[in-house]
């Protein structure tokens, strides 16, 4: 059966750019078709029909025509308008980079149901005003798990033994998590890992969302681990996310008070 000249889809913006005098192409994330491009025409004209809607940080209802380049936004439907994650500027960076990591995680046209589900519910959360940090990392970690690269934390990854509290732990991406400390494991390329960190990371695999932004934590473990889990998306992904530099900067600005 060929496939239908139009279709209707559940979606979210991953990025954006301008194209022409008044055009725009998306990369959309969508369940059943997964990442796509798609162009929105005449969108950046005041008159457009489409361009108030067809925008990042809402999970949107699209319709598309099948073109021979990009396929064809002919109507969008705001479904869900994160509103409280703009307002934001970290929520907003993170939201960006959360996005990214979506981007570089897919192949267009494949499926795409719990990654969707996943940015769908991370976005819900930077909404609904938890920690932008700790949504990053709970959806770091199980986007590692959807990858097929979910990072061991509770056995050596050379010798296989079960860690124990009182050793020492060295975390190294490449090889996919922790090493013993029985084990030699290459010299460099290595971080040490604190036990509150490692117990952390283990928290983000196996609590739910609400029990992890209620944990009380150390500022300091909490760098260690983003520090750590960005070395391993870093791995995992073959190269940095442009948008973190963003991110920092954002965070380096000081507040209003
Ligand atoms: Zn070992």
């Amino acid at each position: 059966m060929p496939a239908p000249r139009r279709y209707v889809t559940d979606a979210i913006v991953l990025s954006r750019f301008d194209l022409g005098e008044a055009d725009r192409v998306l990369t959309l994330i969508t369940p059943e078709h997964g990442k796509l491009k798609a162009i929105g025409k005449g969108i950046r004209r005041p008159a457009s029909r489409l361009g108030g809607s067809l925008e990042p940080f809402a999970e949107l209802n699209v319709a598309l025509a099948r073109g021979r380049t990009f396929d064809v936004v002919t109507e969008v439907r705001v479904g869900h308008a994160w509103l409280a994650l703009r307002d934001r500027l970290e929520s907003a960076a993170t939201a960006w980079y959360l996005a990214e990591l979506a981007d570089r995680s897919l192949e267009e046209r494949h499926a795409a149901y719990e990654l969707y589900a996943l940015l769908r519910r991370a976005y819900e959360l930077l909404n609904a005003g938890m920690d932008p940090g700790r949504v990053a990392r709970w959806y770091e970690m199980h986007l590692a798990d959807e990858l097929g690269q979910r990072p061991e934390v509770d056995r050596c990854v050379e010798c296989d033994r079960m860690l124990e509290p009182s050793e020492r732990f060295r975390w190294i991406p490449p090889l996919g998590g922790v090493v013993c400390q029985r084990c030699p494991g290459p010299a460099a390329d290595h971080t040490d890992l604190s036990l509150e960190a490692l117990k952390l990371l283990k928290a983000y695999q196996r609590l739910d969302v609400e029990a992890i932004a209620a944990l009380r934590l150390s500022p300091a473990v909490e760098r260690e681990v983003e520090s750590a889990m960005r070395d391993f998306m870093r791995v995992a992904l073959e190269r940095d996310a442009r948008s973190l530099a963003f991110l920092d900067e954002v965070r380096a600005t000081p507040r209003p008070a």
